[in-house]
């Protein structure tokens, strides 16, 4: 299938096979779609493949620089490194769609010089109405009008001011077969698509579909790798090939990503977008494992792989056939085990902007004082921005009460425990605290629960946290006697609040 043999030299060896991901640049990159780069991504290190960035940005209304800049920055976050590409170059550049409109008009001249390819005249306002009346019947297709135009009617539009498009000439009854390396074989009939597609636009653009498979054999691609909805577009692409004498790539379309109501995914199900993911606080390395996992199982099913281990595990052809479920809760899942493998440290630059939202200057805590902390905490983060909800615990003066903690202050119980901890700090040195607990415990006889969640809800906000003796030692004396003393004013001496809470 593969029509040439090409070898690159990088500094990673020589390589055959050739892979690309395609992405349009008209919005930030979706979810569906780093999956699919993710996937050429690793298909490239397991067959030891160059692997082509390519910006499909012909779609001038819908594409723009400042989204390409999102995507690439996107990819690279998540950790995807490609050999040729706008950024980059290559041998076989420019890799912008809009940068090569030169190469795309000598292909169009040869078609329209073969007949395989014609002007079209048709107004927009005439498609309309035909699409119209062929709604009221049955499906749209084009009718072929322009397809054998005088030239004298050629020159008479002209003469109007039209602005022709190029339409491609659609064989009669030709068979189109797919040889998908996932899905087997894909038969399709020309009579099927459409009839004569647009290539041209009127405004002089080329269009995807035309200008795919162009780019694809001009590139050298050995296999294209894509997104399953792409699938009823290729036998448009073949048609061209054969009419350009162009070779075909091997394909592989991947089977789409659904939400929970097998609908394709989208901002109904949940968040699509990387950059959202990322701003959420979730990792790179939880979501390219999530993703390059979707539909289909390691051997031993273990699902917490390195990439590494996918790369070792993962096989073109085994690829899922039918559309993988996007469960947002297992994503969750696997971000809180990668939050967990990280060090503290590791993890210090990358909470820094969510400790801040919440008034927390890193730069201002000591750093022992500050790593200790995120330890304590990280298995309470399934998203880096969980460490908002529990950072101030032990990093704020004060930290604000959960409601739960504000029930069980207003108890009779912690109306005891309050003025125990309070006299405690009024009576005893600093170099007693590791006391407080059990004088605490002697003073109001309370035990399990009774004592720890009153104390827990005084000493830190919530009812939920790291280990009660951690907390205490991390905030030392001062710490704990400021809270004590708070916690005092407001449910015992029930003195307006001064600070914020
Ligand atoms: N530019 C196309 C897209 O973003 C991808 C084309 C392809 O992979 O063939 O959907």
């Amino acid at each position: 299938m593969i029509g040439f043999q090409y070898v690159a030299r990088y500094g990673d060896g020589e390589h055959m096979m050739r892979l690309r991901f395609a992405p349009s640049p008209t919005g930030f990159l979706h979810i569906g779609n780093a999956r699919t780069a993710i996937i050429n991504y690793l298909l490239s290190k397991k067959y030891n493949a160059v692997l082509v960035l390519r910006i499909e940005d012909t779609d001038v209304e819908r594409s723009s620089r400042e989204s390409e800049e999102s995507i690439l920055r996107d990819l690279q976050w998540l950790g995807i490194q490609w050999h040729e590409g706008p950024d980059v170059g290559g041998n076989f550049g420019p890799y912008r769609q809009s940068e090569r409109l030169e190469i795309y008009k000598q292909f169009s001249e040869q078609l329209l010089k073969n007949g395989n390819a014609y002007y079209c005249f048709c107004t927009q306002e005439e498609l309309e109405t035909m699409r119209a009346r062929a709604f009221e019947t049955g499906t749209y297709e084009y009718s072929g009008r322009c397809r054998n135009l005088s030239t004298a009617e050629k020159e008479r539009f002209r003469a109007e001011g039209r602005k022709p498009t190029i339409r491609f000439r659609v064989p009669e009854n030709e068979t189109v077969i797919v040889d998908d390396a996932i899905k087997g074989k894909v038969v399709f009939s020309s009579e099927n698509i459409g009839g004569d597609f647009i290539i041209v636009r009127s405004d002089g653009m080329p269009v995807y579909n035309y200008i795919v498979i162009i780019d694809d054999a001009l590139m050298k691609i050995t296999h294209v790798v894509r997104g399953e909805d792409h699938l009823s577009n290729t036998p448009k692409q073949i048609l061209i090939a054969r009419a350009l004498n162009l070779p075909v790539p091997q394909y592989a379309h991947l089977a789409l990503v659904m939400g929970n109501d097998r609908k394709k995914l989208s901002k109904r199900h949940g968040i699509t977008s990387v950059d959202l993911y990322r701003k959420e606080g979730y990792l790179p390395e939880a979501l390219v494992n999530y993703l390059a996992m979707l539909g289909w199982a390691a051997e031993d099913e273990r699902e917490i792989l390195s990439m590494q281990e996918i790369v070792a595990q993962i096989e073109l052809e085994k690829l899922a056939k039918s559309a993988a479920i996007f469960d947002f809760q297992k994503l969750r899942w696997m971000n809180s085990h990668y939050v967990r493998l990280k060090s503290a440290i590791e993890l210090l630059p990358l909470i820094q902007p969510y400790l801040q939202e919440v008034g927390i200057d890193a730069n201002a805590v000591e750093r022992e004082k500050l790593l200790r902390a995120i330890e304590l905490l990280k298995p309470y983060c399934e998203l880096l921005s969980d460490i908002k909800n529990f950072a101030p615990m032990l990093l704020s003066e004060i930290p604000a009460y959960d409601e739960e903690a504000k029930q069980i202050l207003m108890s009779d119980e912690a109306t005891i425990l309050i003025k125990e901890a309070f006299s405690f700090f009024s009576e005893t040195p600093s170099s007693d605290i590791g006391q407080f607990v059990n004088v605490v415990k002697a003073k109001t006889g309370f035990k399990g629960k009774q004592l720890f969640h009153p104390l827990r809800a005084l000493l830190t906000g919530k009812l939920k946290g790291p280990e009660l003796d951690q907390v205490i030692s991390l905030l030392g004396y001062d710490g704990c006697k400021k809270r004590v003393e708070y916690a005092h004013r407001i449910y015992i001496e029930k003195l307006p609040l001064e600070g914020k809470l």
